[in-house]
């Protein structure tokens, strides 16, 4: 009889599938989505914008009219090209799939966002994570050295980082961008809520791309990422993408939340605020030991030694999920990760945090 493990790798066997919280019920502040639903007319704007929608036919393969209309909106470089993916986890690992057959690793500084190293395992490909800095920005001599020493077909930096919320100094970026034999790939999906952002420079040097999300926006649910990148690399990696990986329903929203993407801005206007106004009031609670500065639409914060857990699970008890991602313990023990709520749920939090650190036991 034939079982998994005659012909998958133990590597691919041992690791648990991606694990998603049951948020029934809970006020769900453990995933970045953002927390406003579109207003009843907007919804019934929508709805009449998929009337007509062909489900019997398959999706513009290329998604031209949505590349269009992302590279307007965005402003993505004229000379550089652009590949959407379900979501920026397809496009993450297609990168991986194109560099599968060069022997040369994926790095990214550590910790981060978790699909880096996952799908360079699943594939096979080498994974090395360089640690941060204690205060979690980039440790700039470590990295460069392990460019030079390991020669990277991927290096991954998430800007601003996940799950820190710290938006690494783009000065050192562009020194390991420069410094890199591989390729750069700069992950934006905090993009609508940092400072900085290296989308103007996709493709130039042609080792430097640049990925981005809808999801963190406020269309998670729709499934679309993109990479701009320069248009050889754009062509060459076209090669890996499944035929319709963009669906009907999901090129058709897109169409639509763009054409209303001011609403999507405010809210991440709103959301900002917000950030601020959680990042002060944690710190100024007794029992929290720092606050990360965040430039996503999430907040890390350390609370007392060993605390961790309880905080985590008395929040769960008040009804309100948030990330305890310092589980596994290492640099992040204790630490745990909010997202930035709508004002109410926010409140709803603060409070439960405060009752949750002052009653211990
Ligand atoms: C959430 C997240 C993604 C994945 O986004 P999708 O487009 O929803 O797949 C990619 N990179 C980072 C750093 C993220 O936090």
């Amino acid at each position: 009889m034939t079982r998994p493990s005659e012909l998958m790798r133990p590597e691919v066997l041992e690791r648990a599938a991606y694990a998603v919280a049951d948020a029934a019920g809970l006020i769900k502040l453990d995933a970045m989505e953002n927390p406003f639903p579109w207003p009843g007319e907007l919804e019934a704007a929508w709805l009449e914008a998929l009337r007509g929608v062909e489900l019997n036919r398959y999706p513009d393969p290329g998604g031209r009219e949505i590349t269009a209309a992302l590279r307007a909106a965005h402003g993505v470089p004229e000379e550089a090209g652009c590949l959407l993916g379900n979501g920026s986890d397809e496009l993450i690992q297609i990168l991986i799939t194109a560099v599968q057959g060069s022997g040369r690793p994926v790095v990214s500084p550590v910790p981060t966002f978790v699909m880096y190293e996952v799908l360079a395992r699943a594939a096979g490909v080498p994974f090395v994570g360089v640690p941060l800095a204690s205060d979690f920005d980039l440790d700039l001599p470590a990295l460069l050295h392990v460019l030079e020493r390991e020669r990277p077909a991927l290096l991954f930096l998430a800007f601003p980082n996940n799950p820190t919320g710290r938006l690494y100094d783009p000065g050192m970026v562009a020194e390991l961008v420069a410094a890199n034999p591989g390729v750069t790939v700069i992950d934006e999906a905090y993009a609508p809520f940092a400072s900085h952002s290296f989308l103007p420079r996709a493709g130039t040097p042609p080792g430097l791309m640049v990925m981005r999300t809808l999801s963190k926006l406020g269309l998670a649910g729709l499934r679309l990422g993109y990479l701009a990148a320069s248009a050889e690399w754009i062509d060459a990696l076209d090669r890996l993408r499944l035929p319709y990986n963009v669906n009907t329903l999901t090129q058709r929203s897109i169409l639509f939340a763009l054409e209303h993407n001011g609403r999507l801005e405010q809210q991440a206007g709103l959301l900002r605020q917000e950030r601020t106004r959680i990042a002060a009031a944690l710190g100024a609670l007794p029992g929290v030991r720092r606050v990360v500065p965040s430039e996503a639409n999430f907040i890390l914060f350390e609370v007392a030694s060993g605390r961790g857990r309880a905080a985590f699970e008395s929040l769960l008890a008040s009804g309100i999920l948030i990330k305890d991602v310092g589980r596994s313990g290492g640099v992040l023990a204790d630490h745990l990760r909010v997202t930035v709520g709508a004002p109410a749920e926010n409140d709803a939090f603060l409070a439960a945090l405060a009752s949750a650190l002052g009653n211990p036991g």
